[in-house]
């Protein structure tokens, strides 16, 4: 006991003195001297508040019926309290897209459905089980870091409101806090310790089989709310540890594109003098084409006389100076959302004006089963059935968007759904689903399996598959889908 205890305090110890070692590089101090920071007017308005008093831009109180105040107004401080589940967050830009357009009201408009059914997980993907340091999650090959906890404006439907929200979530030892955010030094001391010993054990980690990690997702939250300096630090940082692939999660294209003005840029390019050797890969997120495209005054998306549709100038422009730099990578991935982007047309559209202008189709996700999931949530049929809608058309690079849903042990394809029966096989009768594992946690083992169950058109998750699963080879429906249960909502006084 004596021994254990003596090891621990060495081990805290020379971690404490690793920790206090790090410092910036002079590579990384040159390049933040360079860097501008200027001050960006999102004008933000945040909470119902201001609609419920009257103080909201006089054009922007509009957003709100005077009834669905009533309503809104009626749930505060009960369990069914809507902004204590998310809370409210509008840009401008954000606003002026959506007063033509009813799919992007309901994406950031707060409604009393979110609260009408509160099942759910509140560590959805049970993240909390990867998490070595505070701020990262490192359950597959990349590590993915929390740098922030807000963006510009809210989904309705974030599949990170507990961590929007600041709910506190139960830890792996028991004890309960909010998701913190990732710190350069403990991240950097991480990844440095993880990769030496991938290095001395011939490539791979003696306890989880990881290779080494190279590529790293900076998420939240999202990072561009961050100032150009912040994150020209965390990417000098990451660079200077050896990492090779930065991603950078944002929705902010949609939220706020003048943020992607010539000082961001400018930083960019001074980064990549730098370190020339590191891929940027901006995760963005678009969930409808009005998000992104003008609309006459008919309210239909206006021909480009030079081929596709005209597109809203700022994104246009923050677009094509990303597509510009053959060190940066550009990839859509979005969940599809009832009353948001169930429409086969819409995301055709999308998927080819995203891939004309230099933007990859990555993933479209079914949701994940965060708390109020059934607000938001198609079932997982209808969901593969709308994305094969909207590449029926699409030329073969307009559709490369594959249909996931991230089970526990990892992000899985939603292959087929077929419509004859399968004669013969039990559970098969009305025809089968079929599920593949397009990644696996640590050494990726299970990468490829499938999984087979007799359809449900009602499921939206998997446990909705538990009485008719016909084949199961990398374990679906026999891990834990327990993470699910009602939850009362941390209501703000
Ligand atoms: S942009 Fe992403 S993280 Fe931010 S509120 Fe929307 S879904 Fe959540």
């Amino acid at each position: 006991m004596l021994r254990g205890r003596c090891t621990l305090l060495n081990w805290l110890v020379s971690t404490m003195s690793e920790k206090q070692k790090y410092q910036r590089t002079e590579k990384s101090q040159a390049l933040l001297d360079k860097v501008e920071t200027p001050k960006y007017d999102r004008q933000i308005l945040i909470g119902l508040k201001k609609f419920l008093n009257g103080t909201a831009p006089e054009d922007m109180q509009s957003l709100y019926s005077a009834e669905e105040l009533t309503v809104l107004q009626g749930l505060q401080g009960t369990d069914k309290d809507v902004e204590a589940r998310m809370p409210v967050k509008i840009t401008r830009h954000y606003y002026e897209l959506a007063k033509n357009s009813a799919p992007l009201q309901t994406l950031v408009k707060a409604s009393p459905s979110e609260t009408w059914d509160l099942e759910g997980a509140a560590d959805p993907g049970k993240q909390m089980a990867y998490s070595p340091i505070e701020g990262l999650i490192h359950k597959y090959e990349l590590g993915l870091i929390y740098v922030v906890s807000t963006c510009s404006a809210h989904c309705r439907f974030c599949y990170r409101e507990e961590l929007i929200a600041r709910k506190t979530i139960t830890r792996e030892d028991g004890t309960t806090a909010p998701k913190g955010m990732a710190q350069i030094p403990d991240l950097v001391h991480y990844i440095s310790e993880h990769n030496q010993i991938v290095k001395e054990n011939g490539g791979r980690h003696p306890d989880t089989g990881r290779e080494k990690l190279r590529e790293i997702l900076m998420s939240g939250g999202d990072p561009m709310v961050l100032n150009n300096k912040k994150l020209a630090e965390w990417f000098s940082s990451l660079g200077d540890v050896g990492i090779e692939n930065i991603r950078i999660g944002t929705k902010e294209l949609a939220f706020y594109p003048d943020r992607f003005d010539s000082t961001f840029f400018d930083m960019l390019d001074h980064f990549h003098e730098a370190y020339p050797g590191i891929n940027l890969r901006f995760m963005v997120h678009f969930n409808h084409p009005d998000e992104f495209l003008q609309k006459d005054d008919q309210g239909e998306f206006i021909e480009d006389p030079d081929g596709g549709f005209v597109w809203v100038e700022s994104t246009r422009r923050a677009v094509a100076e990303l597509a510009r730099r053959n060190w940066i990578n550009i990839e859509n991935q979005a969940p599809f959302i009832k009353g948001i982007n169930n429409d086969p047309v819409a995301i055709r559209i999308m998927q080819r004006e995203l891939k004309r202008h230099g933007v990859e189709n990555h993933y479209f996700f079914c949701g994940r089963d965060i708390i109020g999931h059934r607000a938001f949530n198609l079932s997982i049929e209808e969901a593969w059935n709308l994305l094969n809608e909207s590449q029926k058309g699409l030329s073969g690079v307009e559709s490369h968007a594959k249909l996931s849903i991230t089970h526990y042990l990892g992000k899985t394809e939603v292959v087929s759904v077929t419509n004859e029966p399968m004669p013969g096989v039990p559970g098969g009768e009305n025809g089968v689903v079929i599920f593949k594992l397009l990644r696996g946690a640590a050494d990726a083992h299970n990468k490829g399996q499938v999984a087979i169950v007799g359809r449900n058109p009602e499921a939206i998750w998997f446990s909705g598959y538990e009485d008719r699963v016909i084949y199961d080879e990398p374990g679906l429906f026999t891990e834990s889908m327990q993470a699910t249960s009602s939850v009362k909502l941390a209501v703000n006084s």
